[in-house]
């Protein structure tokens, strides 16, 4: 089914009239005549946006609007109001049912069409976004996104300081959190840096032409601050430069003298749009992470780690260099959990990972490949050196026991099996798995040779 646009409006001509427009841009369309219609169709067609005239034969556009929001299976859809009206009081109220943009008839329609792109491009991202995390949710990784805390974050660009002060001053009742004010300087270099606004408001210099647009695109183009809203104030917006800074990247237009009440409503609207494409980049980013990780040590996982573990194998052989794999196995850890309980032995895990992280290079890589099996992988090493290593994570463990949360205390070792690759007399290649299996071989002689020990694969065959 091709993606839609739903016109709602109880005049036929209107309805025809927007559907000729939306052709001519290539946007295919269904529609209503009136508000329940509008909620059966986005319901059951899933149009990519809707048109919603204000005035409807039944319920008001502002009571379809607010249901459109409540049902979860209409809540994403973008909706622009349309009304004959630029009353201040409905343009707030449409607002606050969840409306995301606010048109007055007669229609614009280079602006209409570049608030659609706009509307339909942001959509776009989200919903991507929303594809990907539920994909990393299938797969299995666990959503770990926290609450995310810190205040609304504004940061407004004016043309002089007089400007920006007064409407930080004009705003801030209204606004709620934080807001700073900057410089175009400032802002690009602040983006270049960490912490950016949820949203920017830029102000156009009236004495340079273009000065507004440019910082819009050039705020979109950095890498913190591309996933920003951007609001540029404009003295009309209707205008030219309007449908331009739509097309470049502005998130919403502010048209001059601006209404405390209104802007201060539109920027929380962004803000908390920001906020839940934030959100959905933070579950994908973490649910990449978990792909390759072992959620309770953050170490790498088993699949991550022979894979790479080919390629440590690879790269050694064309540098002809040698490189050494440990199997590393917690000593009777049965034990420890069948009389400390699980709580204990998932802790004196972790706090094994740790040790021996903090005991190896960066470059050395270690993974949780089993239970309690780990595996340790050092690219371009000696066996001296790597049993020197070996023989420092067996101390690293046994030497301290790991403190549990109420204040027992644990004792556990280690025993390692330790097989050094490219390592054949005849120097012919020999599969990163073989080194591992001789790995495994040495851990197991470890283990009958009384544990807590390093014992050293003989060299392959
Ligand atoms: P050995 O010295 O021969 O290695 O003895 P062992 O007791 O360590 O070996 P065994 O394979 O008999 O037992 C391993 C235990 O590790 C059994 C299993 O319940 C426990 N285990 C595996 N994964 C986890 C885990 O994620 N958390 C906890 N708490 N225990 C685990
Ligand atoms: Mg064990
Ligand atoms: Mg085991």
């Amino acid at each position: 089914m091709a993606e839609k646009i739903l016109i709602v409006d109880d005049m036929s001509v209107n309805r025809i009239m927007l559907k000729v427009k939306l052709k001519e841009a290539c946007h295919d369309s269904i529609q209503a005549a009136d508000g329940m219609t509008a909620l059966q169709l986005a319901r059951d067609q899933q149009p990519k946006l809707i048109l919603l005239d204000m005035m409807l034969p039944d319920i008001s556009g502002i009571e379809v609007c607010r249901r459109l929001r409540a049902d979860p299976a209409t809540s994403h859809i973008p909706v622009v109001i349309i009304t004959a009206s630029a009353d201040r009081a409905r343009r707030l109220e449409a607002l606050r049912a969840g409306a995301d943009e606010f048109l007055t008839k007669p229609l614009n329609e280079m602006i209409l069409l570049a608030r659609i792109r706009s509307l339909l491009r942001a959509c776009e991202t989200e919903d991507e976004l929303r594809l990907r995390a539920a994909t990393c949710g299938d797969m299995g990784f666990a959503e770990t996104v926290g609450g995310f805390d810190l205040p609304d974050h504004l940061g407004l660009i004016a043309q002089d300081a007089a400007t920006a002060l007064s409407w930080r001053a004009m705003l801030a009742p209204h606004f709620g959190g934080r807001i700073d004010i900057l410089t175009p300087t400032t802002a690009l270099a602040e983006a270049d840096g960490q912490r950016v606004p949820d949203v920017y408001v830029v102000g156009a210099d009236p004495s340079a032409a273009g000065s507004g647009l440019r910082l819009v695109s050039d705020l979109r183009s950095r890498v913190q601050s591309r996933h920003s809203a951007i609001c540029l104030v404009l003295s009309d917006a209707a205008g030219e430069a309007a449908a331009m800074a739509l097309d470049l990247g502005a998130t919403d237009l502010l048209t001059l003298p601006l209404d405390p009440e209104e802007t201060a409503l539109r920027l929380k609207l962004h803000v908390a749009r920001k906020r839940r494409a934030d959100q959905l980049r933070r579950q994908v980013r973490d649910g990449l992470r978990l792909a390759v990780a072992d959620p309770l040590t953050g170490l790498y996982n088993r699949r991550y780690a022979l894979a790479h573990l080919e390629r440590i194998a690879q790269r050694a052989r064309e540098l002809g260099r040698r490189y050494a794999v440990m199997v590393l196995d917690l000593d009777r850890f049965k034990v420890i959990n069948d009389s400390f309980g699980h709580a204990a032995g998932d802790r004196v895990l972790e706090t094994v990972a740790h040790r021996l992280r903090d005991n190896l290079r960066p470059s050395d890589l270690v993974a949780r490949i089993g239970g309690e099996e780990f595996l340790v992988a050092l690219p371009d090493t000696t066996l001296g050196t790597a049993r020197m290593a070996a023989e420092r994570l067996c101390r690293a463990i046994e030497v301290d026991p790991v403190v549990l949360p109420d204040g027992r205390e644990v004792r556990v070792t280690i025993s390692v099996g330790l097989a050094l690759g490219n390592d054949r007399p005849d120097g012919g290649p020999e599969a990163a798995r073989s080194v591992v299996e001789r790995a495994d071989v040495a851990l197991f002689a470890a283990k009958t040779e009384g544990r807590n020990q390093v014992t050293i694969s003989a060299s392959a065959a």
